[in-house]
């Protein structure tokens, strides 16, 4: 193992080492089961690939790199929270050189695994290439910066300003201009159908069938399928991102927080839950509200909502704060 942690580059240029290394490992590791050492090998082969993008993304002069979450339903908090960030190639190669040039028990103080989702500015991150942890299966890219678009992170009119909201502006203001954009841009990959770990919040096709089926008579009638196409035109080119964050009080000391990114676009409206990124609804505004913040904050205020019933099986009594960030 040590051989392919010292030279850095065995997986080169068209990663025959990573296929070589499971060849001669693999199998033995298949046929006895041990998790923990499939475990142990997974996270290897994790940071040898980072090494080999980052060592070569050096050498072809490519300034940043950006960490890519991978962006599915098995995509943890930890790693979303990660996803998007940007980097500079140069600090990476040091951070490896400072690995390979030291002991490997110092590996835990040197790259620690991120335990957290990190809500930080990125300068402050330790660990800034992957594993962020065991089984961690992010990407590192090479990037290039994206001025074409500006995002902000301004606190609409007549929103209450609690901790959650507080926690939202400063988690956003955290984050780069870029880097925000590459946090929409990973809605892309949103699915509407998707088991989550643990099964908290599964959607099933039920679920959107139920939603069309709910949302089909003002679309005019689209089929399931032009239903599901559409909602990713609206979060592909959108007029207006919001965040909003949730805080669920399920008992007096247990709470449950979940982030939810809105799109909005000729008054259509995407809900993605940014957590696990499922798509959890695509709607048309009711004709009384102005735009997506008209309602939310008036819902908020105690009207009823029309256009989205949003939970519509009994939670709607569970005390919730909310906060909210637009952001495009
Ligand atoms: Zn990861």
């Amino acid at each position: 193992m040590r051989y392919y942690l010292q030279e850095g580059n065995p997986i080169g240029k068209n990663q025959q080492g990573i296929k070589e290394f499971m060849e001669r490992f693999g199998k033995f590791l298949t046929t006895t089961e041990d998790y923990k050492v499939r475990q142990i090998i997974d996270t290897t082969v994790s940071y040898i690939k980072s090494s080999s993008t980052i060592k070569q993304m050096y050498n072809a002069k490519i300034q940043f790199y950006r960490w890519d979450g991978t962006n599915d339903r098995l995509t943890c908090k930890i790693c979303r929270s990660m996803d998007g960030r940007i980097f500079k190639t140069e600090n990476a190669v040091k951070l490896l050189e400072k690995i390979e040039n030291s002991d490997p028990s110092k590996l835990p103080e040197i790259k620690p695994f991120i335990l957290k989702p990190q809500k930080g500015k990125s300068d402050t991150i330790k660990s800034i290439f992957a594993p962020a942890h065991p089984n961690c299966r992010c990407r590192m890219q090479a990037h290039f910066d994206d001025k074409s678009i500006n995002t902000t992170v301004s606190r609409p009119d007549k929103v209450e300003v609690n901790d959650l909201q507080k926690e939202l502006e400063e988690e956003f203001n955290n984050l780069s201009n870029q880097e925000r954009i590459n946090r929409i841009k990973s809605h892309l990959s949103a699915t509407w159908v998707a088991k989550t770990q643990g099964g908290q919040f599964d959607f099933d096709k039920e679920h959107l069938k139920d939603h069309y089926k709910k949302h089909k008579k003002k679309f005019n009638f689209l089929t399931l399928d032009e239903y599901v196409k559409q909602s990713y035109e609206v979060i592909k080119n959108p007029e207006n991102v919001y965040v909003q964050k949730h805080k669920k009080y399920i008992s007096d000391k247990k709470t449950i927080k979940t982030t939810k990114y809105i799109f909005e676009k000729d008054r259509k409206i995407v809900v993605v839950n940014d957590d696990n990124l499922v798509i959890t609804s695509y709607h048309k505004l009711y004709d009384e509200y102005t735009d997506y913040l008209d309602r939310f904050v008036r819902t908020k205020n105690g009207e009823k909502d029309k256009s989205e019933n949003q939970q519509g099986n009994g939670q709607q009594n569970i005390p919730e704060e909310i906060g909210i960030i637009k952001i495009l």
